[in-house]
């Protein structure tokens, strides 16, 4: 029985996985679950799956969970940061399935590893704005970091089995978002509702903007840097608009592994869960005969500044990528809200890494300052 705390178990990952438990209840069990402010949802969930504790970010949405909570159940109640810590780091639990959005997860995910906790990854953000420290510790305390990110679950099953990797390079795949073969002139005006529009997948906010904007990918080329080790130069990006091949790997014999499937994040958030064993499931299989096309583009990276500006921070090191991160959350939040254009996300970021001055190898403190400097600069500019 493997014993699992989520963070962020109200959003699309996270209900996801509670979906991959409801459905192996002698195989898993939530100890903890945590959101933000979702108390329907939680409630539902403890009412479902009764976990011994549930973490609220918000204070009153904790109050507010607290008194809503029937009698018979026996469950711990815990609030803001200091709840996702303890939640991260139960005695009782086996792996943390980080499915909160944002930076906001590095901290309770260090708390996890340096608890000895193997982490199930589809938090994205924390390796892009951490990724040295996080990996550094992950060795330190011999901590497993097994990808949830599809395309990162790819990369790691091509790489299965193979000791001295003998990487060539890394193929990232890329579905091209809601506005694949558009031009810049028509996307300056484009509406969030237009960009919340995903061809492929359905997912949260934030990364449904940043797959519109070509930056998840850019956030993913960053994440596949840390995961597997390779330099910025061995990462490709191909778009591949039909989502089957979820990325792959080229060999230094030439030879290409690729993973493929039908797009269902429940399969990467399984496999995380069950490495290195395999588990009969009844998702959708893929049937060939219906894609008579598979097909491969270059991305268009003068459409989508934002893949180029991730490539450029990765090459520049040091605390660039903690603020393209920091300033894209700002950003991607104020589009939501409507307060800014499409281009203004690349225009602004770009515009914060200009003024910013790099620390070579921070620490945790360092990398929440700048983070801080970051988001407060984006939000100054904007005024
Ligand atoms: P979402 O917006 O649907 O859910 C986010 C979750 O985080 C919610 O449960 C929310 O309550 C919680 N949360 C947000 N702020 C919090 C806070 N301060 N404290 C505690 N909880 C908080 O997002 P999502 O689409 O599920 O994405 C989650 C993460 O997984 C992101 O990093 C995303 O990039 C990554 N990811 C998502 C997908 C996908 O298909 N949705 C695929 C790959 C990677
Ligand atoms: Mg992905």
């Amino acid at each position: 029985m493997k014993k699992i705390s989520i963070l962020g178990s109200t959003g699309s990952i996270g209900t996801q996985t509670l979906d991959v438990v409801r459905k192996n209840p002698d195989k898993f069990k939530v100890v903890a679950i945590s959101a933000n402010s979702s108390v329907d949802l939680l409630l539902e969930q403890i009412i479902e799956f009764k976990p011994k504790y549930v973490a609220v970010y918000d204070e009153a949405s904790t109050k507010n969970l607290k008194e809503r909570i029937p009698s018979h159940i026996n469950i711990e109640v815990l609030s803001g940061m200091e709840g996702l810590k303890t939640i991260s780091s139960l005695d009782e639990i086996d792996v943390l399935l980080t499915a909160i959005v944002g930076m906001i997860g590095l901290v309770p995910t260090l708390c996890a590893i340096r608890n000895g906790k193997a982490i199930a990854l589809a938090n994205k953000e924390t390796l892009v704005t951490a990724g040295k420290l996080v990996m550094g510790e992950a060795k330190k305390y011999n901590v497993d970091i097994l990808p949830v990110d599809s395309e990162h679950s790819a990369i790691f099953q091509c790489l299965n089995g193979e000791k001295n990797k003998n990487i060539d390079k890394i193929i990232l795949t890329a579905s091209g978002g809601p506005f694949r073969g558009k031009s810049k002139e028509e996307l300056l005006n484009v509406t969030k509702n237009e960009a919340l529009k995903h061809p492929n997948w359905s997912m949260g906010r934030k990364i449904s903007i940043d797959s519109s904007t070509l930056m998840n990918k850019g956030l993913e080329v960053i994440e596949a840097k840390w995961l597997f080790d390779v330099d910025y130069k061995d990462i490709d990006v191909v778009v591949h608009p039909q989502s089957i091949i979820h990325s792959m790997v080229q060999f230094n014999d030439s030879s290409i592994i690729a993973q493929m499937g039908c797009p269902d994040m429940r399969l990467p958030i399984q496999y995380a869960l069950t490495y290195p064993d395999r588990m009969l499931n009844d998702f959708e299989r893929l049937d060939f005969a219906k894609f008579s096309k598979f097909t491969f583009e270059k991305p268009d990276l003068e459409t989508f500044p934002c893949l180029k500006l991730a490539f450029d921070c990765l090459k520049m090191g040091g605390t660039y990528c903690t603020v393209l991160n920091a300033a894209n959350e700002v950003l991607v939040n104020e589009f939501l809200e409507d307060k800014i254009g499409f281009y203004d996300i690349p225009y602004y970021i770009e515009k914060t890494l200009q003024a910013h001055n790099s620390i070579e190898d921070p620490t945790l403190e360092e990398i929440l300052e700048v983070d801080r400097w970051a988001r407060e600069y984006v939000k100054k500019s904007i005024k």
